[in-house]
């Protein structure tokens, strides 16, 4: 690399060296003028061969002057050779002949020189411009011309000689010319030549002119008879072909952006060269006159014509200048329009904007204020300037305020951020946030800039979304992220306080029902009434949260006994007891409550941080709950480990259940109801089975709760109608008795629903049942609860001609007064009443007479259900019921099974049961069943 860049310096070194040596050796040439000749010859021979290698060298470096410097080598060669020929005539003593081979290489240097010039490559020039370029060319032609015509054409063309010779002597003084013009307006065009180095494009230049001048110089002596080969005129030609060399040998420069320094340059050289020769024809031409007197024809005409170039280009310039000027002018008038109507923009969009922009001083005066202050806070504008800014902040906000000025303005374009309260001019307080930042500095502002805006609606908005986000929208209560929050916090504390902690997780029952059938809305005012009355209960240190839809909890802290999280538990369940009278209706609901507690060494918890101990905490409230509710509702139940598994067992049925149906894993078991009196078989009830592929057989009182709670039991309910409905009457065209009963069970969601009278029609049409053979059992606490709704129901089934019974009677509230407005047919004692007849202590025996005289009273039909023993049939049969069902006659039992036992139409009633001391009750066979 180094050495790369160094030789090119030391050949340039020995170039000089060489063409000083060469002028010495001319100046002072030791022997004959022959002598002087003969090194001058081989001097130049070098020198163009030198020139020419040079180019050709530079050419072979590419790029886009490689064209030019392989015609400005081939000029150098086409002289060299010229030389050559000169040479060899001088060598053999014989004057070169006109024209000779030595005019052809000299001649023919010419045009290549021109044209390796004239291919240097430079931005395209446009029209105005090149017409000028145009002109200072013949300009610089002409003044040359001026010149030569003095010096040596003029002459020439008047020596008298004619034909070849003379064409060939006026060629070299014309090429001279062309080669000297194009050198100088190549030096005019510098600065559209950027990709030439400027110091290449000069050295290129300034050696043709040297070529130019020698050349010349060679003409004037020849015309004078007095050149001779080894004259100092022939460093002209030498000068010319080693500055050319030199030029080759420059580093080529990567065409980079030229330098301010270096457009300069060439700016001065492109207003500068072309006075060069002007001056010089001046000098030259006044000399002349001084001497020879007139200027003659030729050279007036030359210099008429330069005036008339002058004067062409002189007003083009001007017609270009004055383009150039209205141009500009438009440009301004344009920019001018364009900046004030930034300025307009600026303007109205700081005064209208909803920021408040003050500028202030550094002691916080107002220099400037937008009048959007008013709208914002109601002050005028010019009322502020030149008052203190902080005065129209809060107290206890001044201070803070011009601390963070003080900062800003130590830290000029730093915005600095401020919240603080505004007093505005009605005198309410707003919040506010300020943006500051110091334009001490800038001279166009020179003050504190404060961007300030109102947050008070965004603050308010942020706290109502803060409070949304812990609070529940319909009761105000806290919601569970609140309370899970709380109950951390308590739990933290506990430790500390030494007292236990306890949670109430309270779940209305059967709330679903009462928003399904009475609205939404009603349930909605329904739940805060319970919300009121939970707040209302517990102590003032205590939380109540409404976790979601019907589910409530307590937080009971500092707990000193887990009785007093009992007591509170018991009460709520009274409370939540109580009638409800919303929007002219009373309904009852109830609530099931677990209830869990954290003790001081508590093992569950001990090793749990308190997030994890809150959401274990809450889980098993919740499982506590449920536990509560399948035990049938408006109770409290306590956590305990065990109810875990349950839960689990429950979520699984609630699981597999949804299959059942579509999975076929139902079936209907048919349990006979016979006549106390006679033991004949009168009728089934139909008691759904469910054999899951997962969990094996589950029983009724296991899934039909859930079934209840998810809904479900609309769909099992319908399926159970269908399917009994369509065996039942199967068993009727067998030929079973005509007023055979099939009694179905029907849960209180399922006779509620919308669809439930379709269903039954359905279900008796499809299957060809008659209405009368019907009998829909329904428990008692399904006809307690919306009463209205239930009667209205009721009636619509009645008046499909169906029958229906209460079922479990004597279970549930045990007011008897409601019995006679429901159209009940069939009233279904209890089997709890059952059990206990055979004892003599229990006053059940009198209660299950009370209820049977009721029933018999109301025109009722009486079914004792759960006997199990004669003895207890023996009892029932005294007491007057009219009808039994237990496992003393049968278990369930498929169909097929149960068919051969139902009495026939034509059947004789039974004669006799068997006694009650006889049989076991198993194996009691089918009383009416004649084998
Ligand atoms: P339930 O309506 O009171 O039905 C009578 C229940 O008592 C049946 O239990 C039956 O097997 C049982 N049982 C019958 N005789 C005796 C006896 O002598 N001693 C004893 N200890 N029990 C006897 P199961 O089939 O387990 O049904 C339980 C409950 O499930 C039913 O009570 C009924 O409330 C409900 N259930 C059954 N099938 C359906 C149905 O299709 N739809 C609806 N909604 N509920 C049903
Ligand atoms: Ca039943
Ligand atoms: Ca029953």
């Amino acid at each position: 690399m180094k050495s790369a860049a160094c030789r090119p310096t030391l050949l340039v070194s020995a170039i000089a060296t060489a063409v000083f040596v060469w002028t010495a050796l001319l100046l002072f040439s030791p022997g004959s003028k022959g002598t002087a000749a003969v090194a001058s010859n081989v001097g130049l021979i070098v020198a163009a061969a030198v020139g020419a290698s040079a180019c050709y060298m530079r050419s072979r470096r590419g790029g886009p002057q490689r064209r030019s410097w392989l015609l400005l080598g081939s000029g150098a060669l086409s002289w060299g050779l010229g030389a050559c020929a000169w040479t060899a005539y001088e060598t053999l003593g014989r004057q070169a002949p006109i024209p000779s081979w030595a005019d052809v290489g000299y001649l023919g240097a010419v045009p290549l020189l021109a044209a390796g010039l004239l291919t240097l490559p430079g931005t395209p020039v446009r029209w105005p411009a090149r017409v000028r370029l145009l002109l200072d060319g013949a300009l610089i032609a002409a003044a040359l011309l001026a010149i030569s015509w003095v010096l040596v054409l003029g002459p020439l063309i008047n020596n008298g000689k004619d034909g070849l010779v003379q064409v060939f002597a006026l060629a070299y003084p014309l090429g001279d010319i062309v080669c000297g013009s194009l050198a100088v307006v190549s030096l005019a065009r510098a600065p559209h030549q950027a990709q030439v180095p400027l110091r290449t494009l000069l050295l290129v230049c300034l050696g043709l002119l040297s070529f130019s001048v020698g050349d010349t110089g060679f003409a004037l002596l020849t015309l004078r008879d007095t050149y001779q080969s080894g004259q100092l005129i022939g460093l002209g030609w030498c000068g010319g072909w080693a500055l050319l060399a030199v030029a080759a040998l420059q580093p080529s420069g990567a065409p980079s952006e030229p330098s301010g320094e270096n457009l300069r340059h060439r700016a001065w050289m492109s207003t500068s060269a072309p006075y060069v020769p002007l001056l010089a024809m001046v000098g030259i031409l006044g000399v002349w006159r001084s001497t020879h007197g007139a200027l003659g024809r030729i050279v007036v005409l030359d210099l008429l014509l330069m005036l008339l170039l002058v004067v062409v280009r002189h007003v083009l310039t001007q017609r270009e200048n004055d383009q150039l000027t209205s141009s500009l002018e438009a440009r301004v008038l344009d920019r001018t329009e364009a900046l004030s109507g930034w300025e307009q923009w600026w303007k109205a969009l700081v005064q209208n904007s909803t920021d408040i922009v003050t500028v202030v001083r550094a002691d916080g005066t107002v220099r400037y204020q937008t009048p959007s202050v008013q709208s914002v806070f109601g002050y005028d504008a010019q009322d502020l300037l030149e008052t203190d800014i902080a005065d129209v902040f809060l107290e206890p906000d001044r201070h803070r305020l011009r601390q963070c000025l003080a900062a800003a303005a130590l830290a000029p374009g730093e915005p600095l951020t401020f919240s603080g309260g505004v007093r505005h001019a009605d005198g309410s307080d707003c919040a506010t946030e300020s943006t500051v930042m110091s334009l001490l500095h800038e001279d166009a502002v020179q003050g504190l800039v404060i961007n300030t805006r109102d947050i008070s609606e965004r603050m308010q908005l942020e706290s109502e979304l803060n409070h949304r986000a812990f609070h529940d929208e319909l009761s105000g209560l806290a919601n569970r992220a609140l309370f899970r929050d709380r109950l951390i916090h308590a739990l933290n504390q506990r430790d500390r306080v030494g007292l236990a902690i306890g949670v109430l997780f309270i779940d209305l029952d059967r709330f679903k029902e009462v928003n399904d059938t009475l609205g939404h809305a009603y349930g909605d005012e329904l739940l805060v009434v319970i919300a009121r009355r939970l707040t209302e209960l517990v102590r003032p240190g205590d939380s109540v949260a409404r976790l979601g839809g019907d589910e409530f909890a307590v937080l009971l802290e500092h707990l000193t006994t887990p009785d007093e999280a009992q007591f509170v538990a018991d009460r709520l369940v009274e409370v939540i007891a109580q009638p409800v009278h919303v929007r002219e209706v009373d309904v009852r609901v109830r609530a099931s409550i677990g209830i869990t507690i954290a003790e001081i060494d508590d093992a569950e918890l001990a090793d749990l941080d308190a997030p994890d101990s809150a959401d274990v905490m809450l889980r098993n409230g919740d499982i506590a709950m449920y536990r509560a509710k399948s035990a049938g509702g408006g109770a409290c139940e306590w956590y305990r480990p065990e109810l875990h598994t349950a839960l689990l067992r429950r979520v699984e049925i609630e699981k597999q259940l949804r299959n059942a149906l579509t999975d076929d894993e139902l079936s209907l078991v048919y349990q006979p109801t016979a006549s106390v009196a006679t033991g004949i078989f009168t009728g089934v009830e139909a008691l759904v089975r469910w054999d899951s592929r997962v969990l094996g057989k589950v029983l009724p009182n296991e899934f039909i709760p859930v079934a209840e709670d998810t809904g479900l039991i609309i769909d099992l309910g319908a399926w159970v109608l269908h399917h009994a409905c369509v065996q039942a009457a199967v068993w009727l065209r067998n030929g079973v008795r005509a007023d055979f009963t099939l009694a179905v069970n029907v849960s209180g969601l399922q006779l509620l629903s919308s669809g439930m009278v379709d269903t039954v029609r359905s279900a008796l049409t499809l299957s060809g049942l008659p209405a009368e053979n019907l009998l829909l059992e329904m428990t008692e606490s399904v006809l307690l609860e919306r009463t209205d709704q239930t009667l209205a129901r009721l009636h619509e089934l009645k008046r499909l001609g169906i029958r229906l019974a209460i079922d479990d009677f004597g279970t549930g509230y045990s007011s008897l007064s409601y019995l006679s407005r429901f159209p009940v047919d069939v009233l279904k004692v209890d089997r709890s009443f059952i059990a206990q007849l055979q004892q003599e202590s229990s006053n059940e025996r009198e209660l299950t007479r009370t209820i049977i005289q009721l029933g018999g009273s109301l025109a009722m039909l009486t079914v004792a259900e759960g006997v199990e023993t004669p003895e207890q049939l023996a009892s029932l049969r005294a007491l007057g019921c009219d009808l039994a069902q237990g496992y003393l006659f049968s278990e369930p039992r498929p169909p097929d099974e149960i068919e051969p036992m139902l009495a026939r139409a034509d059947d004789a009633p039974a004669a006799a049961l068997p006694s009650a001391a006889a049989l076991p009750p198993a194996a009691l066979p089918p009383a009416a069943h004649p084998t």
